[in-house]
């Protein structure tokens, strides 16, 4: 069976002598391996379309469960990623939050809004529109929000109060609760938002894609946001990754 997806490639495996398997995340079937034979040629006419990050056409055919690489056309290569090593290390953390989270995702979605994310995230990551690591915090909020695991920021979770002089954010509940109603202790797990830091995680997780990246925010506030959905991704995913392990140490966070 011959099918013809669009699709980023997000991971990359040798295999024998000239063979490499590909993890390719597509529009229509979310991930696939795809076999890329002689994909590690000098010459091969799929060298730039099946790299890392390359977001191509790919017509594949299906045996089996196996999918096999029959041709590709390139659509943006994402090349100068590769030149920078923090840039390098996040979009790396980037595709290994994305296999880890859409296998588990329900596959009767589309993979379409979550497909625009990831790219977006990448294009504005190599143009150097936006801080590093607002975009960190942007892509890994609202691919949780995406999949499932949006918190309530709506208001108080109690009392329904959209605002306060004062918010907390209760990570592992996904809740928010105004100073009122509030009976803990803010600490590691539940943490105080100031207005600017709540409208910046508002705007992440539930603006229009088409607006999500028309976000400023200032050193203090991408401060604050960043250890807020560091935290809320590792609650919540559960695990841990190598490849953020070593963008942080890279960046000294
Ligand atoms: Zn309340």
């Amino acid at each position: 069976m011959l099918l013809t997806t669009m699709g980023v490639v997000i991971g990359e495996r040798v295999y024998g002598e000239n063979d490499k398997f590909i993890d390719v995340f597509t529009k229509d079937y979310g991930i696939i391996e795809v076999t890329v034979k002689g994909g590690r040629k000098l010459n091969s006419k799929n060298a730039s379309a099946t790299a890392l990050f390359s977001y191509s056409k790919f017509c594949v055919s299906k045996r089996g469960e196996r999918y096999y690489l029959n041709s590709s056309e390139i659509e943006n290569t994402f090349y100068d990623l590769r030149l920078d090593v923090k840039k390098l290390a996040l979009a790396s953390y980037f595709a290994e939050l994305l296999k880890y989270t859409v296998l588990s995702y329900d596959s009767d979605k589309s993979y379409e809004i979550i497909l625009k994310l990831f790219l977006n995230t990448l294009y504005y990551l190599e143009k150097d529109t936006h801080k590093i690591l607002l975009l960190k915090s942007v892509f890994e909020f609202r691919l949780l929000s995406e999949i499932g695991l949006i918190p309530n920021l709506i208001g108080c979770c109690s009392c329904n109060a959209y605002s306060d002089h004062k918010m907390h954010f209760d990570i592992l509940e996904g809740k928010l609760y105004c100073d009122s109603c509030f009976s803990g202790t803010d600490g590691y797990n539940t943490i105080s938002l100031d207005e600017g830091t709540l409208s910046a995680l508002r705007h992440i997780s539930l603006s229009d894609m088409n607006i999500l990246f028309n976000i400023k925010v200032s050193d203090r506030l991408l401060s604050e946001l960043n250890k807020i959905t560091d935290r809320y991704t590792l609650a919540h995913i559960n695990r841990n990754f190598k490849t953020l392990e070593y963008f942080k140490k890279i960046s000294e966070l």
